[in-house]
């Protein structure tokens, strides 16, 4: 006897009578326009993909909570850092950046590191990457970027030769390309990375005071990498190595976490330190600003549908809460409005309304309609502003804290244009061993790119950070430095 739960029904609810042989004229067909139930069955099936992320498309997720380790209200009012023990749900989603939704989990790129907290001041969304910089820093050249690290348009083949034409004639890229390079370029797992919010956000604590503030997840697991040819081996056998270690792991009660800490930076050393702070190409030593370590992360829970929650998850980094604000950082700038506007096209204009991304506080907004609102599209309550019919108001206190601008509104770069200091920093705290494997990895990188011009221009960049790493790329490839 068939119960209500294991009853099969259309979308629409009513029983479905056979849901193996198509209604047909005869036993052999043709079928039947009138097959309602198969109409729906194949256009749904049609429609099962929503466009693939253009970037960052292969993902894994988890659910876990942020327990705050340290009083942090001197620094900022955000309800999640409100006191000592509190604990904040949130779901991560780590990710590879340039591979589609099927590629390898195993390659050399860096590694997406995506947190949504759902505080009960809204959702914050903090969407960083396993690194403390990144290739540009201005969102600008963000789209000829990601060209160059996607298929060429005629033969649909990676392309090398674009890749290093962009790098060499992007040297803000060193610092970038030198992490990714390293040994830190293919993670173990992702258990095994820290994680960064890259860019310089603002704290601002319930007095209106603010510091500039830098986020790095430090993994409790260690820092483990794997090596080129064990991580070209498991891209081959298996490409969803990274996505089925951390669901095991999570599902075994081996629950990956990490520790939160903070840089903090006063406002006015913006104006005086040696390099730009808002510049996500180069970090703050941890020298002059040394990690304060704020919470703990904890991943817990597996999602129970990849679709529901980790493809439909949306993440932005202008999903912010009041205490926590932007910085001038003009690559965080772009940002703000490309992955809304990446969601909307990609998810729709309702996706915040969805399970995975609804904060667990209230939402009272005047927004009304668009597609696929799952809701009660507020019913029929107020729905304009201003309103005399008692309809949600605005709370002055959580305006963003003024800040001072100065300077023509113009085209212009940063002011700062040393591209080198920073990557030879990294060039010379690594080991012998480290910088043979990291000059091997870029030259077999290099070594496809057809024309010496790039070749050359590169290997001047790798020559300013540092004579000796320059000299061995240069050898490695079997070239003498530029003059
Ligand atoms: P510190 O000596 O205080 O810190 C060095 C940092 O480098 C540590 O966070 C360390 O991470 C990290 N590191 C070590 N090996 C690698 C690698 N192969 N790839 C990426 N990171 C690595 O020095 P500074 O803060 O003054 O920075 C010096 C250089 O270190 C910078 O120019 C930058 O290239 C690099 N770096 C700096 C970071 C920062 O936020 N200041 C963060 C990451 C890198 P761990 O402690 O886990 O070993």
């Amino acid at each position: 006897m068939s119960t209500e739960k294991n009853k099969l029904t259309t979308s629409w609810g009513a029983p479905v009578g056979d849901n193996q042989n198509s209604i047909t004229a005869g036993s052999r067909g043709p079928t039947l326009i009138q097959d309602v139930h198969l109409l729906e069955k194949l256009a749904h099936f049609n429609r099962e993909r929503v466009p693939e992320r253009v970037v960052h498309a292969k993902g894994a997720g988890a659910h876990g909570y942020l327990e705050v380790t340290q009083d942090l209200t001197k620094y900022t009012k955000a309800s999640l850092f409100s006191e000592v023990g509190k604990r904040t749900p949130l779901f991560v989603r780590f990710s590879t950046v340039a591979g589609e939704s099927g590629s390898s989990d195993t390659v050399r790129d860096p590694r997406g590191f995506a947190v949504k907290f759902y505080t009960d001041e809204g959702n914050y969304d903090l969407v960083g990457n396993n690194t403390p910089v990144f290739f540009i820093r201005d969102a600008i050249k963000f789209p000829d970027f990601i060209h160059t690290q996607k298929r060429h348009p005629q033969t649909h083949l990676k392309n090398p030769n674009a890749v290093w034409d962009f790098w060499s004639l992007s040297p803000e890229s060193l610092h970038q390309v030198t992490i990714l390079m390293s040994d830190r370029g293919i993670p173990a797992t992702l258990r095994h990375m820290h994680g960064f919010g890259s860019h310089t956000f603002k704290w601002v604590n319930a007095e209106g005071q603010g510091v500039w503030v830098k986020y790095h997840f430090k993994t409790e697991q260690g820092v483990q990498n794997l090596a080129p040819d064990v991580a070209a081996q498991l891209a081959a056998d298996n490409p969803d190595y990274h996505t089925e270690d951390l669901f095991n792991a999570i599902d075994k009660g081996d629950f990956p976490a990490w520790k939160l800490c903070v840089q903090i930076m006063p406002l006015e050393d913006a104006n005086t330190y040696r390099f730009d702070p808002f510049d996500v190409t180069k970090v703050w030593s941890q020298k002059d600003y040394p990690l304060i370590e704020v919470g703990r992360m904890v991943l817990d829970r597996n999602p129970e549908n990849y679709f529901a929650e980790v493809e439909q998850a949306t993440f932005s980094p202008g999903t912010l809460v009041p205490g926590i604000d932007v910085s001038p950082d003009k690559m965080l700038q772009g940002r703000l409005f490309a992955y809304g506007d990446a969601h909307r096209y990609r998810v729709g204009a309702n996706h915040q309304a969805l399970p995975i991304n609804r904060p667990h506080s209230e939402v009272n907004t005047y927004q009304r309609d668009g597609q696929m609102r799952g809701d009660n599209n507020g019913g029929g309550s107020v729905y304009y502003e201003p309103n005399s019919l008692g309809g949600p108001k605005e709370t002055p206190a959580n305006k963003p804290a003024p800040y001072e601008v100065s300077g023509s509104a113009d085209s212009v770069a940063y002011d700062h244009h040393d591209h080198y200091t920073q990557p030879g920093d990294l060039y010379r705290l690594l080991s012998e061993e480290e910088r043979t494997r990291l000059v091997q990895t870029i030259v077999g990188a290099m070594k496809p790119v057809e024309q010496d011009e790039i070749k050359l221009r590169q290997i001047g960049h790798f020559y300013k950070a540092d004579p000796e790493y320059g000299i061995r790329v240069a050898e490695g490839l079997g070239l003498s430095i530029p003059e």
